[in-house]
């Protein structure tokens, strides 16, 4: 029902990723004062574990780097505008608000595809992360359809996989880096043959607790399981994802932020990636 070989060849041939963001731009010169235009997918539906903290952390990293964030909201009926939004954000949620908002959300699906084939940056998490997907067969073993923009699909567990993560990542050629956070899912995410994680577990669960993954990239386009919420102990993921929304904002290349000092971001991490390391990963 949920698997079929049409819709995975489908998803494939569809999801060209949008221009790999590689080191090339090192030397690119500080951008100020842009407006970056972002689209809140169902505020009043998917925030679990603050979830709508991570706006926060963009608003507040933007208007240090000497931009302006402007957050609309987009919630049951509202449309998503061609070329309105620079970033779109949607937080996790319970598998009931998942049902409430399923088929809406997939009626959003082709506009939310265009976005991102145009290179707006998208971030999703978790109950997002997993509509964005071709589905999710929920607890109920309902079949909630997703976007088809994530090469994945999502079936409920028996045993919910919590705890803290650590993942090593690579969104930057020659650049790895580590993100932490909180996991709380029942869903197993399987990623199709070739697609491209987030990350790799370094200790936690990650999309199916067998793979050695966590979440997906498309592009200029990442879904993850990660709460916590996750940028505020993150903050270089933050910036890569405003720098790629200014990208869009701009027409031009990524451009580097200034560098923010982070000394509470950077603890904040340790005593996540530590509690990952001690305990994460196991029922
Ligand atoms: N309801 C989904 C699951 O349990 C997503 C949960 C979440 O967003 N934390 O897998």
């Amino acid at each position: 029902m949920f698997s079929t070989r049409g819709r995975r060849a489908r998803c494939r041939e569809r999801r060209q990723p949008f221009a790999e963001p590689g080191s090339a731009g090192r030397e690119r010169k500080a951008v100020r004062g842009v407006r970056i235009r972002v689209g809140h997918l169902y505020p009043d539906y998917l925030n679990i574990y603050a979830d709508r903290g991570n706006i926060a952390v963009f608003e507040r990293r933007a208007g240090l780097s000497g931009h302006e964030l402007e957050v609309t909201a987009i919630s049951v009926g509202d449309e998503v505008g061609a070329g309105a939004h620079d970033l779109l954000y949607i937080g996790g949620g319970q598998d009931r608000e998942q049902a409430l908002i399923a088929p809406d959300l997939a009626g959003k699906g082709p506009a939310i595809e265009q976005a991102v084939d145009a290179g707006a940056a998208l971030l999703a998490v978790c109950g997002g992360y997993q509509l964005l997907g071709r589905g999710y067969l929920d607890q109920h073993g309902e079949w909630l359809a997703g976007v088809g923009l994530f090469p994945h699909e999502t079936v409920a567990g028996e045993r919910r996989m919590i705890g803290d993560v650590l993942l090593e990542c690579e969104l930057v050629t020659g650049e790895r880096r580590t993100i932490a956070g909180f996991e709380n899912h029942a869903g197993r995410t399987r990623l199709d043959p070739g697609a491209k994680p987030l990350g790799r577990v370094i200790a936690g669960f990650g999309n199916d607790g067998e793979s050695g993954y966590e979440g997906v990239r498309v592009g200029r386009a990442l879904g993850t399981y990660l709460h916590g919420p996750l940028l505020p102990r993150n903050p270089w993921l933050a910036d890569w994802i405003l720098s790629q929304a200014l990208a869009h904002a701009t027409g031009g290349e990524p451009p580097e932020l200034e560098p923010l000092p982070d000394r509470l971001e950077a603890n904040a991490h340790a005593v996540s990636a530590e509690r990952a390391r001690r305990r994460g990963g196991r029922f």
